[in-house]
């Protein structure tokens, strides 16, 4: 994880101590790398340059739902980022941290009146649709509101992302998206209704894809799908690939964004010079979890050391509703000490302390324990604060971002109080 290293013996975020955070903010705290996501989303921005692209060319919409909380979208505003929101409530968060709504695009299969009436107020710049249900919907609200509404429409190109199937979104079986071979047909009626401007394509094949084979075979239906439609006089203007791109969680070295980005201008390149002239057309982008998942850790105290004859178990202040991802998709994470001290490793599962079997962060790791430990859950910055929950009345974590050797709280801890404070009981 770069932008976390060791020194002097102690796991640091930037040149701040994890220590020292958790005697200031206390555990479990997410902490995030500001230097390491600003990174992770000049990787995308440095290669549309490289690759010959401009503001108006290219556009990564950063996938709120992989970690939205006000100061990363802030942050990534200020490099210039635009915003893929899947909720009314991303969208007031995108507001609300300075984004520009005219870089905000609006995924999701099941967007709600109230939802569109909003988008549509503040001038997003399109709607992902995603069955021709919604499209008749969009229509009606937008005439309502005397608008237009911009759309691209979500196909499945019917590609495996060769992923967890939890996180597998592009097959037929998949609820996401419309069948490519339904797309022509949709995008007649999207041209025919009033209240529609068709501006766009887009998919997003999966999550956590470490071969951009996949994309690229994506890519190739996209394109083919865009022909048929300019041949119908169907022009798109924008062409969204979706996120998707993994992480090292373990040792799975991911393509890099560059050589993917590459790949994929060539290809749009090549095409555009052969069919239009070279005119070229809009590159957008949907990452979450390449931006942040690898710029944060979840700091968490060992409370407890309980060994037994078949298994140890290490039983910390982080659980399930913390970091949901081992519990629901077997998901590994590295777990490592924060202080570095010598002595005799044993094999620990570490777990918290939710009444749930399935409350675990880690199994099988080789670690020297004490009890009052710190440990470091690595790979945490994406789809772990955005999926807790507060099961068993537990506060959310706290989240600090480091900036060189200060850290910012960015999300107070959660108090029991806060927890209960929408209840009412009965007269
Ligand atoms: C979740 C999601 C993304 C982001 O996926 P990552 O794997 O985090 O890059 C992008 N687009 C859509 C439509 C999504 O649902």
């Amino acid at each position: 994880m770069p932008h976390f290293s060791i020194q002097n013996r102690t796991l640091c975020a930037e040149t701040q101590p994890l220590t020292t955070i958790a005697d200031e903010f206390g555990t479990p705290t997410y902490v995030y790398s500001k230097a390491a996501i600003t990174e992770n989303y000049l990787s995308y921005a440095n290669a549309c340059r490289e690759n010959g692209r401009t503001e108006h060319t290219a556009l990564v919409c950063y996938s709120v739902k992989s970690n939205s909380n006000l100061a990363v979208l802030h942050l990534l505003s200020q490099l210039g980022s635009g915003f893929d929101i899947v909720s009314s409530g991303e969208l007031l968060r995108v507001l609300a941290a300075g984004g520009d709504p005219e870089k905000v695009i609006f995924s999701g299969v099941g967007k709600t009146r109230d939802e569109m009436r909003l988008a549509l107020s503040h001038g997003i710049a399109c709607f992902n649709v995603e069955s021709t249900s919604e499209l008749h919907r969009l229509s009606a609200v937008a005439i309502e509101m005397q608008l237009t509404a911009s759309i691209s429409l979500r196909v499945n190109p019917n590609v495996d992302a060769k992923t967890h199937p939890y996180i597998s979104t592009g097959l037929k079986e998949n609820k996401f998206g419309v069948a490519i071979e339904d797309a022509l047909m949709i995008y007649r009626t999207a041209a025919s209704l009033p209240g529609i401007r068709v501006v766009g394509i887009d998919c997003h094949i999966g999550s956590q894809l470490l071969d951009d084979a996949p994309l690229l075979e994506a890519l190739d239906k996209l394109i083919e799908l865009i022909d048929v439609l300019a041949a119908e006089d169907i022009v798109i203007h924008h062409l969204d690939i979706g996120g998707g791109l993994g992480i090292d969680y373990e040792a799975e070295a991911p393509v890099t964004v560059g050589d993917y980005l590459t790949r994929l201008f060539r290809k749009i390149d090549t095409w555009r010079a052969e069919k239009y002239g070279g005119v070229p057309i809009k590159v957008l982008f949907e990452p979450g979890r390449s931006i942040v998942g690898n710029a944060g850790v979840l700091l968490t105290r060992v409370e407890y050391l309980k060994p037994g004859s078949e298994k140890n178990f290490a039983i910390v202040d982080a659980a399930m509703n913390d970091l949901m991802r081992p519990a629901m998709y077997q998901a590994w994470h590295g777990v490592q000490t924060v202080v570095q001290r010598d002595g005799e490793a044993v094999v620990w599962d570490i777990v918290g302390p939710v009444c749930e079997s399935g409350d675990w962060l880690a199994r099988a790791r080789t670690l020297f324990l004490e009890e009052g430990d710190l440990l470091a859950i690595h790979s945490a910055g994406a789809y772990g604060m955005t999926m807790s929950s507060n099961y068993n009345t537990r506060g959310r974590a706290a989240e600090v971002m480091v900036d060189g050797n200060v850290s910012h709280l960015i999300r107070q801890r959660e108090t029991p109080e806060q927890l209960f404070a929408l209840e009412k009981i009965l007269p």
